[in-house]
């Protein structure tokens, strides 16, 4: 069968709209879960990997894509290191695991990262048979309500918010209940979530060791990249150059 040449621009489009996103809902009797894990992840560490973790099998997902935000919309006044980097961690970071992926799908697309877009464009890509999870944190989730279209975001995806034991969920599910939308929200309880970005950044800085809390090659590339003040030498931990 011979293609015309619309069809075949069709199919670039498509390919190129796709970029790397995994192939799912071949089989149309079958439903396939795809997970999201949305973050800015700078850095990524073991907390997001557990709870993605988690996600992946309390919720019988097929595969998690981690997709860094580009330009995280509610961190306009922050700095953020490029999306070059969260990116490169992230993929660094999930490369070992055979369900997880790491995709450039925001840090590629240019202006202010909107959740609605993604998953507006996610649901373009995908057949029904795949069910969209939009995994980030809890206290992300708190917010949802606030971003754009919040509306049409809870008829595109199911929502995770991901948390640590004893957090206080008492605000996003007042928000979400007050809101009128129908969010479908799944909360999940992970330990290793008391680690966190910014303790990652705060111990970079005072040349303290990132082992155990993010993988070894995520550390590697920050000193490589000198992110959050961090120098070359002194590599995982204060080494000599620390001592009095
Ligand atoms: P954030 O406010 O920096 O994070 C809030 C809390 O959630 C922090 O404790 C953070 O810890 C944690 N967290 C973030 N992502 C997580 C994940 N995937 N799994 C577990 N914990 C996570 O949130 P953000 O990174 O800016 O945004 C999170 C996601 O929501 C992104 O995909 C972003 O694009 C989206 N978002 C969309 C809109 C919008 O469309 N208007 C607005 C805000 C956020 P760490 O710092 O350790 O990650």
């Amino acid at each position: 069968m011979e293609l015309s040449l619309d069809e075949i621009e069709q199919v670039a489009a498509d390919v190129v709209e796709r970029g790397d996103l995994p192939t799912l809902g071949q089989e149309p009797s079958r439903t396939y879960r795809l997970g999201i894990m949305g973050g800015t992840f700078d850095p990524i560490h073991n907390g997001h990997l557990v709870a993605a973790e988690q996600a992946f099998d309390d919720l019988g997902l097929d595969t998690v894509v981690f997709m860094p935000a580009g330009r995280p919309a509610f961190k306009q006044d922050k700095q953020v290191s490029a999306g070059e980097d969260r990116y490169a961690m992230t993929l660094l970071a999930t490369s070992d695991n055979p369900h997880f992926l790491a995709s450039r799908f925001e840090v590629d697309r240019p202006g202010i990262t909107y959740t609605a877009d993604t998953l507006e464009r996610l649901r373009a890509i995908y057949p029904e048979n795949v069910e969209l999870y939009f995994i980030t944190g809890a206290d992300a989730i708190a917010d949802i309500v606030s971003w754009r279209e919040a509306g049409r975001m809870a008829s595109l995806a199911r929502f995770v918010g991901a948390t640590r034991p004893g957090y206080d969920l008492a605000r996003a599910k007042s928000a979400i209940a007050k809101s009128g939308l129908p969010f479908d929200v799944t909360y999940l309880e992970v330990p290793a979530l008391a680690i966190s970005s910014s303790y990652l950044r705060e111990r970079v800085r005072r040349g303290q060791s990132l082992r155990y809390l993010t993988p070894d090659a995520v550390t590697g590339y920050i000193h490589k990249h000198k992110l959050y003040g961090a120098s070359q030498l002194g590599y995982g931990s204060k080494g000599a150059e620390g001592r009095e």
